[in-house]
């Protein structure tokens, strides 16, 4: 008995020592990484260098033009896949509503975008038949398919504000109106982070958007219900890369103009 208990006592002894020195010894280290800035310092890989345009909006160094005000080589017709019939005059896109909603050749999955719009000055027409354009962040078919960042003159004008511009058409109400006048230019500035679906069609992680509309954040990283719907709820279908297409919208008001169209695939 007397054995077992000198045992327990060395051995509780044993265990307190063990704690305190692996407590001294914790200590330590801590105090050795807050001592060596270089522990928590990264070298390499080095990001690649980029040469930012010349001012805020010119495209960077490792842009994708799509549009630079001299032609619509990187555009198709969305219905028949046919050259892009837009009219480009004066360094300016403006849409062709006869001819429907153009798209990109190439296709992309996550992407920086940069774009810029104007309504006309002499615009007519009142809710979503004013000025009423949009931005499809992902082309999933014909039509208006897929994901709209919606394009529209509410500089007063009302409409529903799922529906205004800024917003993810009918999912997403922009965080604030910061339209310019008919008749200046605007910009839109997205990250596009697509859907990824699993091989069994579901979705794996959903597609997100973050917009700067004149500068105004106006979706803060929103993360997409599905595709856009004008009638019933936003759904996903899977899909891979696809192209960015631009609404030529039915209405009758004046045709909206585009100009300085890029892309960083990301
Ligand atoms: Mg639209």
């Amino acid at each position: 008995m007397m054995q077992l208990a000198c045992s327990s006592v060395h051995r509780t002894l044993f265990l307190s020592a063990f704690s305190l020195l692996a407590g001294t010894t914790l200590v330590r280290a801590q105090a050795d990484s807050l001592d060596d800035h270089k522990l928590t310092e990264i070298y390499t890989p080095v990001p690649p260098v980029v040469t930012p345009g010349a001012k805020l909006g010119d495209a960077p160094s490792d842009a994708v033009i799509l549009f630079d005000g001299k032609n619509l080589d990187q555009w198709v017709t969305v219905a028949d896949g046919s050259p892009a019939k837009w009219d480009v005059a004066k360094d300016i896109l403006t849409v062709s509503k006869t001819s429907g909603n153009i798209q990109t050749k190439q296709t992309f999955s996550n992407y920086q975008l940069h774009l810029e719009y104007r309504i006309p000055s002499n615009i007519t027409g009142e809710d979503q038949a004013r000025g009423n354009s949009g931005v499809f962040l992902a082309s999933t078919g014909k039509g208006d398919a897929g994901y709209e960042l919606q394009i529209l003159d509410n500089y007063n004008n009302k409409t529903y504000t799922n529906g205004q511009v800024g917003s993810i058409y009918k999912q997403s109400v922009p965080l604030a109106n910061a339209c310019r006048k008919p008749g200046e230019w605007q910009t839109y500035d997205i990250v596009w982070t697509a859907p990824v679906f699993g091989t069994d069609g579901t979705v794996a992680s959903p597609a997100r958007a973050t917009v700067f509309h004149n500068g105004v954040l106006v979706q803060n990283n929103f993360e997409l219900k599905g595709q856009t719907r004008y009638r019933g709820k936003p759904y996903y279908q899977a899909h891979g890369a696809s192209p960015i297409k631009l609404q030529a919208h039915g209405d009758k008001s004046e045709p909206v103009s585009f100009r300085n169209i890029w892309v960083r695939p990301l």
